[in-house]
């Protein structure tokens, strides 16, 4: 499916004005800021990282804690109420809680939530829980270990699992499990995790492979578009039920019939969601990356380190978030894309 951008119009091109919420050119109201701890990870999943050759930022070149609140601060005064953490592993990152509880204080930040493997959520969830926390999203693509095992080269399903058990036991709810489907690895295996919403009150998101740096070839051999999952969920389970969308949701939820949960397709290949996107990204290394799929990027880490105040600031964020891409091109052949999904924060 080929995306249109709407026409900037002439309001749009008036200049940002400061407002309880910041807006891009096409009106888009950024509220939701995805910030990746670190781009470090205990797992080396096949659609993430390539086999070989992946590369880490030296620690200088990271944000340091008080320059990631300080950036989380100035968004929330722009009109920031949602913060996801992510990675890289975030659960790798040291002073994971108190970060949490830093950005959680803020005025205005409404949510705290995190994508994490699970690998490390066995001891860290009652903390990070207490530290104001409110829910997780886990990725977990497979309920076999072996295949567990070669899915993330080397991870332990059993400790993710403990992971997922302790994030319920201590109300990181609702959980979200994310599964990235490839053919060939854990297609045939959609209906088993699907299979986990009957009895829970979980939802399950499968998701399209994106053709990120270094993992182009997986995405070419693997992909398995949302509309080829739904159609095997339904020969197992019949009709999905659709729900309401949820505003600034990727994910389309779907119902098996009389499930306590719900199963949800994210489909950034062949369905994009541009024109509801409500989020930029914070990478490790302090850059506003305003589309995950674009390279357009505000080096907010060279400007805190070259001295600029909180007013210069502040301008920067507007100005990035007003020039946000309308959205990716993927349908058009266009993939240069440059990171990796662990150098971003998926
Ligand atoms: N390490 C954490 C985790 O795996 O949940 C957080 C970071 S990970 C990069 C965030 C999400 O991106 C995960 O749900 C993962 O499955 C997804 N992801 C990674 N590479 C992807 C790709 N090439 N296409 C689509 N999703 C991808
Ligand atoms: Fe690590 Fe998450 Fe990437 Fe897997 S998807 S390698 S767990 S960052």
């Amino acid at each position: 499916m080929v995306t249109i951008a709407p026409p900037v119009t002439l309001a749009s091109l008036a200049a940002p004005k400061p407002s309880a919420k910041t807006r891009d050119a096409y009106g888009r109201a950024m509220t939701y800021l995805r910030v990746s701890l670190t781009d470090r990870c205990n797992f080396r999943c096949v659609y993430c990282m390539p086999a070989v050759g992946m590369r880490f930022q030296p620690r200088e070149e990271l944000l340091t804690d008080e320059e990631l609140l300080r950036v989380v601060g100035l968004a929330a005064e722009l009109g920031f109420t949602k913060i996801r953490l992510t990675g890289g592993e975030p659960t790798v990152r040291p002073h994971l809680v108190d970060l949490v509880r830093a950005m959680k204080a803020f005025p205005g930040i409404d949510e705290v939530a995190m994508t994490t493997n699970a690998l490390l959520l066995g001891r860290l969830a009652g903390d990070l829980r207490a530290a104001g926390l409110d829910r997780v999203n886990i990725s977990i693509d497979t309920l076999d270990p072996a295949k567990f095992r070669l899915m993330t080269r080397g991870g332990r399903l059993d400790l993710v699992w403990e992971g997922i058990e302790a994030a319920e036991r201590v109300g990181l709810a609702p959980i979200k499990l994310n599964s990235v489907v490839l053919r060939g690895q854990n297609d045939h295996e959609v209906g088993e995790l699907a299979q986990l919403t009957v009895d829970r009150p979980w939802q399950v998101r499968f998701l399209e492979i994106m053709p990120m740096e270094g993992v182009g070839a997986v995405h070419d051999e693997g992909l398995v578009t949302s509309e080829e999952t739904q159609a095997r969920l339904e020969a197992r389970f019949g009709p999905l039920e659709p729900l309401p969308e949820a505003p600034g949701d990727p994910a389309r939820a779907w119902r098996i019939q009389g499930a306590a949960g719900t199963v949800g397709f994210i489909s950034p290949v062949s369905a994009p969601f541009c024109a509801t996107c409500n989020r930029v990204r914070l990478t490790a290394d302090g850059k506003l990356r305003l589309c995950l799929l674009r390279n357009d990027e505000v080096d907010l880490r060279d400007l805190m380190r070259g001295g600029a105040d909180d007013d210069a600031l502040r301008a920067e964020l507007r100005a990035g978030i007003w020039r946000k891409p309308w959205g990716h091109k993927l349908s058009e052949g266009e993939r240069d894309i440059r990171r990796g999904m662990s150098q971003i924060g998926g």
